[in-house]
């Protein structure tokens, strides 16, 4: 991806056939969708490519287990669908993972052992291996690190795991290939109207981007563009705030993920191994300011801790927190979806009076159906030729390995020069934290060691990009100030 040629073929387009405000999983789905259709398509993030709730995701490709308590099958299928769907066409980005459920009850064995038959079953011909039973034996084998006291068994079940911001530039990577315009650090602060009717918006600094339809896939902030379009007094989104901790891989040690699905406050919690450290996760906090940098609670520390403590033998203290991050869910409060084209249970499509589409809700598993229900509104919204959708079996952009041989630049980071050139030259990486947020994952994986090489780091990406010293020192210092936050320096 090529900045340069995108911001050219900003200029020299007159018009787009689809214009998407949004550069998170729903928008770049989106691009990808439309662009293989063959429509001109250009993508606008306001920040940097899932700098938002993609990058901050549990990394599950799930169909989720805890939707079939609820009875929402439907939903659990259509996950179910595009978790094989994504292993199918991104096998270097997603894996399989499996998961136990301990069982600490008598009747938590039968119960969650045949809920597992049943997500087995829903899964079909792209379904990941078949669940199992474990005896205590098996389970403590499994996993040497989970609390032994009262524990019954477990039973085993199969999931995708993957790195979320990787997917999302893989995505852009994806659209640029087909021809999209995709651009970070472009912000939309209107629209542009003819009577009634959305005709393009105006992106920062006061460009003007004319287009068939405009489609709003800006997740928590949708409500946003949404009062740029005359839409006052309708918000659609209540966020909650889920955060996670990242500890070292010795709290776990085991390949196999933890899932407890009701702890006794009756929240989901995962213990889930990830590039070769523990995710803890999360929390359901409801929070009424929308913003690019959630910060977590102190309580939601203190819960996910105490919980640690629970279920774990080794226990993490504050101390032993390598990285804390929160994400925004981009819920959809009930009722909005009245007389608008509910498509699935999951997420919703609003179309306004001006021709605004509005995408919102979803998960990161279901990106791909979220896309293509969007594109076929759009086919519609903005009188487009008919073309079908493709992303069914559409392989998902691979940049091979990164070159070994490098050292890392911190003992505890894989991090390397080419990692940082690379994220320069061919990712769109405009600053220190593109880098280490989410071109690799220095930040959530290990803050104080990312705050200890921001410096080197920042050298690294001026000497590829041509900037200055003072560059250089400012972009070090807005860094460290984020990537406190992360070090649980509250
Ligand atoms: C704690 C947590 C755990 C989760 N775990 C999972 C999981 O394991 N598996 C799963 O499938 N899903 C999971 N999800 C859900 C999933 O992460 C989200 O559904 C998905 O990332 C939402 O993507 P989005 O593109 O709609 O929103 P976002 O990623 O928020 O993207 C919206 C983008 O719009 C941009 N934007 C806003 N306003 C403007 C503007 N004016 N101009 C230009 N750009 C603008 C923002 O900067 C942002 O980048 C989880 C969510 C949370 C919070």
């Amino acid at each position: 991806m090529n900045r340069d040629q995108m911001l050219r073929a900003l200029k020299t387009t007159k018009e787009w056939d689809i214009a998407v405000v949004g550069g998170g999983a729903t928008g770049l789905g989106i691009a990808v969708d439309a662009a293989s259709r063959g429509f001109s398509t250009v993508l606008l993030e306001q920040s940097d490519f899932a700098k938002a709730t993609s990058s901050r995701s549990t990394k599950l490709i799930h169909g989720g287990v805890r939707y079939l308590k609820q009875g929402n099958v439907g939903l659990v299928i259509e996950a179910l669908k595009e978790r094989g769907l994504l292993c199918q066409n991104a096998p270097h980005l997603v894996h399989h993972l499996p998961f136990l459920v301990p069982s600490y009850h008598w009747w938590e064995g039968p119960f969650y052992g045949i809920g597992l038959k049943v997500y087995d079953l829903l899964a079909g011909k792209l379904g990941i291996e078949k669940s199992k039973h474990l005896s205590r034996e098996e389970v403590l084998e499994k996993l040497p690190t989970l609390e032994p006291k009262d524990l019954r068994g477990g039973t085993i079940y199969y999931d995708g795991q993957f790195d979320d911001a990787r997917l999302a530039i893989v995505l852009a990577q994806t659209a640029a290939k087909h021809g999209a315009c995709i651009l970070n650090y472009t912000k939309v602060t209107g629209l542009i109207k003819e009577g009634p009717l959305v005709k393009g918006v105006i992106a920062e600094p006061d460009i003007e981007i004319r287009a068939k339809v405009v489609i709003n896939a800006t997740g928590v902030f949708a409500d946003g563009l949404r009062k740029m379009d005359g839409q006052k007094n309708s918000s659609i989104i209540e966020p909650s705030q889920g955060v996670h901790l990242v500890l070292d891989r010795s709290f776990l040690s085991s390949d196999t993920a933890i899932m407890i699905p009701h702890t006794d406050d009756g929240r989901v919690l995962f213990f889930v191994p990830w590039l070769d450290h523990v995710l803890v996760g999360t929390t359901d906090t409801p929070v009424k300011n929308i913003l690019l940098e959630p910060k977590p609670l102190e309580e939601e520390i203190e819960f996910l801790l105490t919980h640690a403590k629970k279920y774990l033998t080794k226990h993490p203290e504050r101390k032993d927190i390598l990285s804390v991050f929160a994400g925004l869910r981009p819920l959809v409060r009930s009722g909005s979806e009245s007389n608008t084209a509910a498509l699935s249970r999951d997420h919703v499509i609003l179309i306004s009076d001006s021709g605004l589409i509005t995408i919102a809700g979803g998960k990161w598993t279901t990106y791909r159906k979220m896309a293509e229900d969007a594109v076929n509104k759009a086919i519609l919204v903005g009188h487009l030729d008919e073309a079908p959708c493709s992303t069914e079996t559409l392989p998902l952009h691979n940049s091979g390995p990164i070159g070994h041989g490098e050292k890392p630049l911190h003992p505890q980071l894989t991090l390397t020069p080419a990692h940082i050139i690379r994220a320069v030259n061919e990712e769109m990486a405009l600053t220190l934290e593109d880098v280490l947020a989410r071109r690799t994952r220095s930040l959530f994986l290990n803050a104080k060691a990312s705050i200890e090489i921001a410096e080197k780091a920042a050298h690294i990406m001026a000497k590829a990009l041509g900037k200055s010293a003072a560059w250089e020192k400012e972009e070090t210092a807005s860094f460290i100030a984020i990537a406190k936050t992360y070090a649980a320096i509250l």
